[in-house]
């Protein structure tokens, strides 16, 4: 028995699982990994799988080299590459009877809340009808702005709408180390990490793969949002066969246990936004009112940045540019120009008409 002290769990699997780097599709791997998922659907674990390699499978199909690719070539190499990799899939899967869907997602589809909502809806109901939910980042629309990038995040990100309790980040590294392993030959592994401070952070550089967008820190960015979402995380190597069953025989990984977290699923998705659109600079009277969990007043706004519109994500900075917290805006950014710095009780003569007196309710920003 693994895992089994969880009952939903999302697994990322990165593209150098699917295709190795002779651009060989990695066909045995994922039957041996499809019977890891469907040891988990026996003990009636919902699954989820965060799939990359829709690019890969498109170069190979089309004989081109990453490398090389613009946003656009991209962006349509993807399209022909994600029906192989589904098809891939297809064929994996039915060797061990799993019904699996796909999702393909964007940036706004997580970082919109009535997206998010949507989206989890959509996943509870595929678990319902007993499918396992395939998720890849819609990367024949995302453009270089409005993009995930990785998957790591993306994953991170579908663990927390999808209210899971673990991720596991399978890719060709065993974990995350004291020093990079593939320059330094003393580099221990570091097995478990229970609070991702400044040192985890400086630990994380560097690119890993050909062909994966992300690299450590990518990795530990979702471990961050996983921490804020009281998910248990783990970093691991899936290039053996069983993959899973591999990392809990052999222990060999880095897991992320975060201590359980008391913010409510609105205040988890709050923050953890992956792109907030603006920042507000305050004083320090507001920052003494923000630790004691007060709103945001108008008064306590010092400058501005980023051009957003109500009801938008954005972050709350302090002295030294030191960030506090991230809220959901009460006006547009025009709005907050007007009246910043002024008492609450001249809002409505200088915007002219009566709204909310909080630039940011306390009950829409979260502490970072
Ligand atoms: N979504 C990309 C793909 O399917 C991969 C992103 C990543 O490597 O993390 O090719």
């Amino acid at each position: 028995m693994y895992l089994e002290n969880y009952r939903k769990i999302v697994v990322k699997i990165g593209s150098s699982l699917i295709i190795d780097n002779k651009k060989k599709i990695r066909k045995n791997w994922l039957y041996e990994f499809a019977k890891d998922i469907k040891n988990l659907r026996k003990q009636n674990k919902n699954v989820i799988i965060v799939s990359s390699g829709a690019i890969a499978l498109g170069c190979k199909k089309l004989n081109i080299e990453k490398k090389k690719l613009k946003i656009d070539q991209s962006q349509a190499i993807a399209s022909v590459g994600q029906i192989e990799l589904m098809n891939l899939f297809i064929d994996v899967f039915a060797s061990q009877k799993i019904n699996i869907s796909q999702i393909l997602l964007t940036l706004e589809d997580t970082e919109k809340r009535r997206r998010a909502i949507n989206a989890k809806r959509t996943i509870e109901n595929l678990f319902n009808l007993n499918f396992v939910p395939i998720v890849n980042e819609n990367d024949t629309i995302a453009t270089s702005e409005i993009k995930y990038g990785d998957n790591d995040r993306l994953a991170s990100r579908v663990a927390q709408i999808s209210n899971a309790d673990c991720l596991i980040l399978l890719s060709d590294v065993d974990g995350l180390y004291t020093k990079n392993p593939k320059i330094h030959k003393d580099a221990v592994l570091i097995k478990k990490v229970e609070k991702i401070d400044q040192n985890i952070i400086k630990l994380a550089s560097g690119k890993t793969s050909e062909y994966g967008s992300g690299g450590m820190r990518t990795k530990i960015d979702a471990a961050k949002i996983c921490e804020i979402s009281g998910c248990k995380m783990a970093i691991a190597n899936g290039l053996k066969d069983r993959p899973l069953i591999n990392i809990f025989d052999r222990q060999i990984c880095t897991w992320f246990v975060p201590k359980i977290s008391k913010l409510d699923a609105r205040k988890k998705w709050i923050a953890s936004t992956l792109n907030t659109k603006g920042c507000l600079k305050i004083d320090e009277g507001a920052q003494i009112a923000l630790q004691k969990g007060k709103s945001l007043l108008a008064a306590g706004v010092k400058s501005i940045e980023g051009s957003f519109n109500k009801g938008d994500q954005i972050k709350i900075v302090g002295k030294n540019n030191q960030e506090l917290a991230i809220g959901l805006s009460s006006f547009s950014s025009e709005e907050i120009d007007k009246i910043k710095g002024y008492k609450s009780n001249k809002i409505e003569g200088l915007l002219g008409y009566k709204t909310k007196s909080e630039v940011i309710h306390k009950d829409d920003m979260v502490e970072i």
